[in-house]
């Protein structure tokens, strides 16, 4: 019997999303320690900072250098002795004795009265300990400045030595997911090369009689096989190398030998279709065999059925490791949100990357959203501004699990959560924005 998602007895017996997420860290972790999963010496990779991007850093990235290197001119201006500051009356007078320019240092004495003229990112002589920015003073010739002495303090506009980062100490710590900002910061310090760990290997397959791959007639009752192009794409974004396996079949011996060869390639198995309560048993039987899985029904619209465990280490697989398998509901859309709220933050935290979580936002209803308490759901909408310019969202019309334009449309998913009830107009909601995520 097919109950309603509504149904109050089945949404008892369901799984709340954060449980669901917690057991799946779990079973990452314990698979990590069982077989140092991209841990290995083998599982590291050194790569040039240009074909680093997206890359997980295996080991700390520690400083050969302080940076600054010495200390240096935070702005266009002169440098002096801070000291004269306090023995100043109102305005100070100073005679300009040189030049110092980034990459030019000035290698005379400046004495007390004098100072240097000065660029940003040029060697502060010893002598000086404080700048006074070009715009503050009140006359400036060749020869000499005047500027109020209350203009500044000692010691400002002067960057330190070691000041963003010290020698031998972490500049990038292991575990990051490499942003280009990181990239410059390695080549900032003279790093040419990264250890990374390798990519997460990834099987992705479609299960279903009524699939067809793309170029192939469409036979009544028949639909495109969509969801390994989602899957696809969302893999990429993380940059994982994808091992594509196709439709299978819905019979037994089709889906066996399928997840058989995926799982002697690949670290995770993903599929889609064939854990609805109609075919869960069909697929049970086969995990039984296979592994260890278990067939949740989580609380959460859409993407309740789901599949999760590890299929045992095919024979002839080296080195011999668990495969971490997820089986998706079928639904388009339901394969992007239980995707985006499991699958991701699995992947990366097994890819090594200790800080994967996503910004959550608020923003303004603009819709009012009907929701009963006991179950999340992961509404597509848009987030832009209202009238007053601030966050606002709007629902992408029709919300069923199989409605794919509502994604396509949309920029976020707007999450009501588990006790949360109806949402009214105008009320804040939190919100995931697709962007760094599909
Ligand atoms: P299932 O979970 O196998 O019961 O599938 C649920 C719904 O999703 C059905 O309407 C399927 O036809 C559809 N579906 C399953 N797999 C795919 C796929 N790969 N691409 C597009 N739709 C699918
Ligand atoms: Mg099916």
């Amino acid at each position: 019997m097919k109950h309603s998602p509504n149904s109050p007895i089945l949404l008892n017996s369901s799984l709340h999303v954060d449980e669901a997420r917690k057991a799946i860290t779990n079973l990452v972790s314990e698979l990590q320690q069982e077989s140092s999963l991209l841990n290995d010496p083998a599982d590291i990779e050194t790569v040039s900072l240009d074909h680093a991007i997206n890359r997980v850093l295996a080991q700390d990235l520690l400083s050969p250098i302080d940076v600054p290197a010495a200390d240096n001119s935070a702005m266009d201006g002169y440098a002096f002795d801070g000291k004269c500051l306090s023995q100043a009356g109102s305005e100070v007078t100073l005679n300009i004795v040189g030049t110092a320019l980034a990459g030019k240092p000035f290698e005379g004495k400046i004495g007390q009265g004098e100072c240097l003229k000065i660029m940003t990112g040029a060697l502060m002589p010893a002598d000086c300990d404080t700048v006074i920015p070009q715009e503050f003073t009140t006359s400036a010739s060749a020869e000499s400045i005047c500027f109020p002495s209350n203009q500044l303090k000692a010691g400002e506009n002067r960057r330190l030595r070691g000041e963003d980062l010290q020698k031998d100490k972490a500049a990038i710590s292991a575990g990051r997911l490499l942003r280009p900002s990181d990239l410059g910061l390695a080549a900032s310090l003279g790093t040419s090369h990264l250890q990374v760990r390798r990519k997460l290997r990834v099987a992705i397959l479609s299960s279903g009689d009524e699939l067809r791959s793309l170029g192939q007639p469409l036979d009544p009752g028949s639909i495109y096989d969509s969801n390994r192009y989602s899957l696809n794409g969302m893999l990429s974004r993380l940059n994982i190398d994808i091992i594509d396996c196709g439709i299978v079949r819905d019979n037994p011996d089709s889906l066996k030998d399928a997840f058989i060869a995926a799982a002697s390639k690949a670290d995770v198995l993903i599929s889609s279709g064939g854990v609805s309560v109609g075919e869960a048993d069909f697929t049970k039987q086969i995990m039984q065999e296979l592994g260890d899985v278990g067939f949740w029904k989580i609380a959460m619209r859409p993407g309740r059925p789901m599949a999760f465990g590890t299929l045992k280490p095919v024979p002839g697989k080296s080195p011999a490791r668990k495969t971490l398998f997820f089986g998706l509901p079928g639904n388009p859309v339901a394969v992007m949100v239980t995707f985006y709220q499991f699958v991701r933050s699995a992947l990366l935290q097994l890819g090594g990357v200790t800080q994967a979580d996503l910004p959550l936002v608020q923003a303004i209803s603009e819709n009012a959203i009907r929701k009963k308490p006991g179950r999340t759901e992961f509404q597509r909408a848009i987030l832009g501004r209202n009238v007053d310019g601030k966050p606002s969202v709007r629902i992408t019309g029709s919300q069923g699990a199989g409605i794919l334009r509502s994604m396509s449309e949309a920029n976020c998913f707007v999450i009501l959560r588990h006790d949360q009830g109806n949402v009214a107009p105008g009320e804040l909601v939190d919100i995931a924005l697709f962007e760094g995520l599909l």
